[in-house]
């Protein structure tokens, strides 16, 4: 038996060279704000938490998180690494109550629940090493022969632009398509106008034979939200993701009755907060990231919570936590695909931290059967663009 020796976290700064995003690439929950100085800055992130859980016997799982990494941090350190050491990794079940339980009246939801699903991703990381199995392999196993892919950019810009990346997309074979909203409430009637001239643009790009899936990041309200889907309609969006505040749980479930199929989850918590929004009928389209809801433990129920309700899952970002998931699950047809790109909004920016992560091919990827754990390792190949804090 190999049991927890050290919990090693690390934040990534990324100092190295970024493009500029476009200055209305996504609408997002602060453009309600009066005064928002840097108005993209909540949708922005140049930094990255890596989580490495060591054994006596020296095998490391690696984890992560994305959100307030140096925040995150500091959760590990002072209170969760202490929860796990001297304990099998194997009790992952049980380590995940541990940690949730005991810091439960301040943990739950946000920071507290980041930390346990940094862990908790390397504790999976580490049991598939010691087994020498893939974490799907340990999830259940194969579902699919490839994971089918969505293609998740299309940031707002000039219609052309958006037309000339669709284009570049879909002769890679892409076959899904996520594009962002850049207008909203405060935009007006001119601003959905131009919402909808960038669906039209990117539709006819990509034709009605693929899918086309519309984000807003939280930025519209249910008034904006119950006045934009009668235009949208026509257009046969497979979904549209996060509306409104990820907190508006009934405002979700009135949107969700109507003919769009609504999605969200990025921003929910935990196992019982993804199920009160399956009892509410809140999404169709379930889209919990792991390394924010609690790691694959949580995940994973989750994910038989999500198929007795007939949600599909497809999680939040891609990764290789998400992909495995999606490996063994009979009921998540498809994984999200960030493209890999120079360092922009920072959804990207694990390729630059880890090794490993599969591209795309032709619109699916592969994991392999005989790469045991999660199957990446901390490179340092960008190392001099990063200032690492310990
Ligand atoms: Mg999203």
């Amino acid at each position: 038996m190999e049991t927890i020796k050290s919990v090693r976290s690390r934040v990534w700064n990324w100092t190295g060279p970024t493009v500029p995003p476009n200055r209305n690439f996504c609408t997002n929950a602060s453009d309600v704000l009066r005064e928002k100085g840097d108005a993209m800055a909540s949708f922005r992130f140049h930094q990255w938490l890596t989580c490495e859980v060591e054994t006596d016997k020296g095998t490391v799982g690696i984890g992560n998180a994305a959100l307030a990494p140096s925040v995150v941090k500091k959760a590990i350190d002072d209170w969760y690494a202490g929860l796990v050491i001297g304990e099998d990794p194997f009790d992952c079940a049980y380590l995940w109550d541990k940690m949730y339980r005991m810091t439960h009246a301040w943990g739950r939801k946000g920071i507290g629940m980041v930390a346990i699903s940094a862990i908790d991703i390397a504790l999976w990381d580490l049991m598939g090493k010691i087994a020498g199995k893939p974490v799907f392999k340990l999830l259940g196993g194969r579902s699919k022969d490839r994971i089918p892919v969505y293609y998740s950019k299309l940031y707002a810009g000039p219609p052309a632009d958006m037309q000339r990346e669709a284009e570049q997309a879909l002769a890679m074979g892409h076959t899904a398509f996520k594009m962002r909203f850049g207008f909203g409430p405060r935009d007006g009637m001119a601003g959905m106008r131009e919402n909808l001239k960038r669906v039209e643009a990117v539709r006819e790009v990509i034709g009605f034979e693929n899918d086309l899936m519309l984000e807003a990041y939280m930025g519209w309200n249910l008034d904006y939200t119950r006045r934009m889907l009668p235009k949208l309609e026509k257009f046969e969006p497979r979904w549209l993701e996060e509306p409104v505040l990820a907190d508006d749980i009934e405002g979700y479930a009135g949107l969700n009755r109507g003919p769009i199929p609504i999605s969200g989850g990025e921003h929910e918590f935990s196992l019982l907060g993804c199920a009160q929004l399956l009892r509410a009928g809140a999404v169709s389209v379930l889209q919990y990231d792991t390394n924010r809801v609690g790691g694959i433990t949580a995940a994973n129920k989750i994910n038989a919570v999500a198929e007795a309700f007939q949600v599909p899952v497809i999680p939040h970002a891609g990764q290789m936590h998400n992909y495995h998931l999606t490996m063994a699950g009979t009921n998540c047809p498809l994984a999200e695909y960030f493209p890999v790109h120079d360092v922009e909004v920072g959804n990207e920016l694990f390729y630059y931290i880890f090794e490993g992560d599969p591209e795309a091919e032709n619109g699916s990827l592969q994991l392999d059967d005989n790469i045991p754990g999660l199957g990446i390792s901390i490179t340092d190949r960008h190392i001099k663009h990063f200032e690492i804090i310990e």
